[in-house]
Order: structure tokens, then C-alpha cells, then sequence
């Protein structure tokens, strides 16, 4: 198949090709480092499949766009699959396919370095030490063993991060629509949302972005977590309301952020901006924080994931080639 390949950087080139000549190089993968949107959806002209990643576009607009160049195919290199219309997909007869679980455990990992750096003050010390100042104020932290870790979505990813946590002694606790006995068997425990918030000394968030999950971190349940506690979103950035953090930062409710993902990241991430200056206010006012730790969107990013993604992408188009089915495919019937 001819594959148009959307906000491909080197990196993914490099990836996806192996996995391409491990298949004996059977797509042509044409590679475009912008965006899937609008106005780029040309590119595309003669591709029966687009590969996209999180922030590509794949709205009605978009799909209308595709499917009048003749694409049938949408393989997303990622699992989240907020950013697509599967009803439009669905109308306009183009299968979606994901990678639904390619290595949890890099986000899961991700996540708690996220969790560790912030509990002993890592990014601080890290800059510190590079400027000579070995002093030791301001770098107080605390032990895990004993803390009440707060799971809010226990499917592939949370549970690992609940593997992980019992191993540091912590106690965990999770809320999730859909229980996983696995969590369970780990000494897990599931309790209500209000619960799991006021309990929590560390909430960690990894359910989808769904109109249910969105802003599920507002400024009520912000209200609810127990005063100084740690927040860590590496799920995606609409799940948390931003400008309601900041409030929380401001008055002390929240005493550690950790953030992978941010609700207008598409505008900022995978991009080097180091000599533009930042245009969102409210993504600069977070960044002066000193208990403030982002990364930008990097939870995914290890050779191992990275190579599990470029083989099940290439398996998805391989199988759509052959038999009309991707390997993992997302639409409404499935959701719902
Ligand atoms: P998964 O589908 O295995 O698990 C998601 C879990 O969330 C499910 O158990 C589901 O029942 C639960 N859930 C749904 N709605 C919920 C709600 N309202 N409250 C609590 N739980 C709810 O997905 P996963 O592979 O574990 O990934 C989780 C999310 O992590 C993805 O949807 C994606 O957005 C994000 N992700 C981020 C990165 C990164 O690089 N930062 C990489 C991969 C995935």
C-alpha cells in the first residue's frame, strides 16, 4: 500500500522503515513532518492509507478530505484515539487502527520517574549541582513506602503503575468503570472517585480521553484531594482543566505537578521552539512553578516502544492490504 506518513520525524522514519524492510518492504511510506489537517490532507492525493500520530487531525473535515483522495485505511501509530470523528470514519467507510498496547510499561516507567523526580526534588538538584550549589534547601522530599498512590484508569498502563508503586510499599487504590482483578491480586483496591481523591497522597491519571473523561480534574475535584498532594498526567492533556491547576498550584491544594501531556500540546510538542517564544500564557505561567515538572509528551519515547509501534503499525496496514481488516481497529460499534 501507499502510506502518506503525518508528523513523521527522523525518528519515526527510522522505525517504521525497519519495520517496513522486515516485511520485505512491501508499503511505499511517503514521510511529511507536518501535521495531518485541513491543509495538508493533499498530500495524501493517491494514498490508500494515512499513518498519523496524536496531534494529527482527523476530523469530519479531514476524513472528507481523505476519503475524497481515495484513502480507506487510517493507521494511528498510537493507542489514544481521542483525536479522530469514528462516526465520520464510519460514514465515510475508512477503517481506523491503533496500537493498542505497545509497551504500557514505558509509560508506566515514565510516569514514575516523573513521580520520584518530583518527590526528591531531581529537576532542581539536576540544575543546582550544574551551577556549583551543593546546598540542600529547598530539596526536602519525602518517602514513598507507606504513601497512598491514587489510580485513575487501571487498563494496561495504570496497572503496571500499580505493579511498580506496591513495589516502592505504597499503598494503592484505584478507580476505574471497568475493574481489573489484576490490580486486585497486586493488594490494589477500588473505591469511589471522591474516595480515591481524598485519599491519595499521589493521583497518577491513565484513562482515556473520552466527553467523560474530560476535565475529570477540575476545580471541585482538585477540592477534594488532600491538601500538598502530588498530581501526575501522562494520560492526555484534555483529562485535567489547566487554568483550574494553576489555581490549585497557587493556593498549595496541589504540591507536586507532573506533566506529560497538556491540553494544547499540539501547538508546542515534538517541535523545537527553543528560539521562538512561547505564545500560551497558560502554559508559560505553568512552567514557573518550581514544583512544576513537564515533559513533552516523551512517556511513549524508548527504542522498545518505539520499535513495537512501527511493527504493529506495519501489521494494521499489512493485514488491511490482504484481507480488507486491520489487526486493531477502532470504531463506534467497538467503543460502544
Ligand atoms: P487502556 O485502554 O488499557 O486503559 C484505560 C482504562 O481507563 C480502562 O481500564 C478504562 O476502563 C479506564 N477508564 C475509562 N474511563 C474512565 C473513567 N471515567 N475513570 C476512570 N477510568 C476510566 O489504555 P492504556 O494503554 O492504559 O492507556 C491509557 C491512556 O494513556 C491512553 O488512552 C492514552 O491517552 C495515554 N497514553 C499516553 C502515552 C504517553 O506517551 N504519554 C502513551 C500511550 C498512552
Amino acid at each position: 500500500m501507499r502510506v502518506a506518513v503525518f508528523s513523521a520525524r527522523a525518528y519515526d522514519r527510522d522505525f517504521l522503515e525497519k519495520a517496513n524492510a522486515a516485511a520485505d518492504g512491501k508499503h511505499e511510506l511517503l514521510f511529511f513532518d507536518i501535521r495531518l489537517g485541513t491543509e495538508s490532507a493533499r498530500l495524501a492525493a493517491e494514498c490508500e492509507a494515512v499513518c498519523a500520530f496524536v496531534n494529527d487531525q482527523l476530523g469530519r473535515d479531514v476524513l472528507e478530505l481523505l476519503a475524497g483522495h481515495g484513502v480507506r485505511l487510517v493507521a494511528l501509530r498510537c493507542a489514544g484515539f481521542n483525536n479522530v470523528d469514528l462516526q465520520a470514519a464510519r460514514d465515510l467507510d475508512i477503517t481506523v487502527a491503533r496500537v493498542p498496547a505497545y509497551s504500557p510499561d514505558a509509560v508506566a516507567e515514565h510516569t514514575v520517574a516523573m513521580i520520584l523526580a518530583l518527590a526528591r526534588n531531581i529537576h532542581k538538584a539536576y540544575v543546582r549541582v550544574r551551577e556549583g550549589n551543593f546546598a540542600l534547601e529547598g530539596l526536602l522530599g519525602f518517602n514513598l513506602r507507606g504513601r497512598t498512590v491514587g489510580i485513575v484508569g487501571t487498563g494496561a498502563i495504570g496497572l503496571c503503575v500499580g505493579r511498580i508503586m506496591r513495589g516502592f510499599g505504597c499503598e494503592v487504590i484505584a478507580a476505574d468503570p471497568m475493574p481489573n482483578d489484576e490490580l486486585v491480586a497486586l493488594g490494589g483496591r477500588y473505591v469511589s472517585m471522591p474516595d480515591l481523591l481524598a485519599a491519595s497522597d499521589i493521583v497518577s491519571l491513565h484513562c482515556p480521553l473520552t466527553p467523560q473523561t474530560h476535565h475529570l480534574i477540575d476545580r471541585d475535584a482538585i477540592a477534594q484531594m488532600k491538601p500538598r498532594a502530588m498530581l501526575i498526567n501522562t494520560s492526555r492533556g484534555g483529562v485535567v482543566d489547566t487554568p483550574a491547576l494553576i489555581a490549585g498550584l497557587k493556593s498549595g491544594r496541589i504540591g507536586n505537578l507532573g506533566l506529560d501531556v497538556y491540553e494544547e500540546e499540539a501547538d508546542l510538542f515534538f517541535e523545537n521552539l527553543s528560539d521562538r517564544m512561547i505564545q500560551d500564557d497558560v502554559f508559560a505561567r505553568l512552567l514557573t512553578f518550581p514544583n512544576v515538572l513537564v515533559t513533552g509528551h516523551q512517556g511513549f519515547f524508548t527504542r522498545e516502544a518505539m520499535s513495537a509501534i512501527a511493527e504493529t503499525t506495519l501489521h494494521n496496514i499489512s493485514a488491511f492490504a490482504e484481507t480488507g481488516a486491520a489487526l486493531h481497529p477502532v470504531s463506534v460499534e467497538r467503543l460502544a
